[in-house]
């Protein structure tokens, strides 16, 4: 079993500038194409993991419109809104709530280069009140228009790709590796270069083996 020096080297690159420390939370968003256009961006910006509140156990989603990145963005789901917010305050994270409401702040004042989780609403009803009272910070993008909001996947590629920008300027964008902990790098590194092994790995109980400097598994 081997993968491509070529292709090895692409899945090490994106990997190594992926971010633990820069995530969404969708609550409620139920239409495939936003769901996986969110995702596609997520990719694109170099979130690691994505948040989800669905009370069943899949995301329903990918059409097209993905492009397959949901194969590089992990998805988790989360089964109530309190377990989410719970759950990523507790992993250090800011919540910052996307809402329209007069308590909200221009995204452009504030910093998103550390710990970063925006919180993306329903397309028609926006975030629940429950959410939005959990969240640390309520933020919006200004709007010049005669429609009073954005589709909530071009919302979210704003916020992301702002975190970034922010990011890029300071520094903070990581390359080699370090946006995520050891283990978890060298865990999703053999998934994403054979994902055809991980079930029975998995299966059998067994760790994944470490890969050398050429992608090929070592005895
Ligand atoms: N009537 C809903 C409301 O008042 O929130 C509109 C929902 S909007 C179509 C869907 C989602 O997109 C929102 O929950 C939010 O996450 C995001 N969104 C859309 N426009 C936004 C804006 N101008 N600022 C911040 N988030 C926005």
């Amino acid at each position: 079993m081997s993968v491509l020096p070529r292709r090895f080297q692409k899945i090490k690159n994106v990997l190594n500038s992926r971010m633990e420390d820069l995530t969404v939370l969708i609550e409620g968003v139920n239409k495939p194409h936003n769901l996986s256009a969110i995702i596609r961006t997520c990719d694109a910006a170099g979130v690691f993991q994505a948040n989800f509140i669905c009370d069943h156990s899949n995301v329903k989603t990918f059409n097209s419109t993905a492009q397959g990145s949901q194969k590089w963005v992990k998805l988790r789901n989360h089964e109530s809104y309190l377990e989410a917010t719970n759950a990523l305050r507790k992993e250090g994270f800011k919540l910052y709530g996307t809402s329209l409401n007069e308590n909200s702040i221009d995204y452009r004042d504030l910093d998103f280069t550390k710990n970063t989780c925006f919180v993306l609403g329903a397309e028609k009803w926006g975030l629940s009140k429950e959410l939005i009272d959990q969240v640390d910070e309520s933020i919006y993008i200004p709007m010049n228009g005669m429609v009073q909001s954005l589709n909530v996947s071009v919302a979210g590629a704003i916020l992301l790709f702002e975190a970034i920008r922010q990011r890029k300027n300071n520094d903070l964008i990581p390359f080699e590796g370090e946006g995520l902990n050891q283990e978890e790098y060298k865990k999703t590194l053999f998934e994403w270069t054979y994902p055809e092994l991980i079930d029975s790995y998995k299966k059998s109980n067994k760790d994944y083996p470490s890969l050398n400097k050429d992608g090929e598994i070592e005895k």
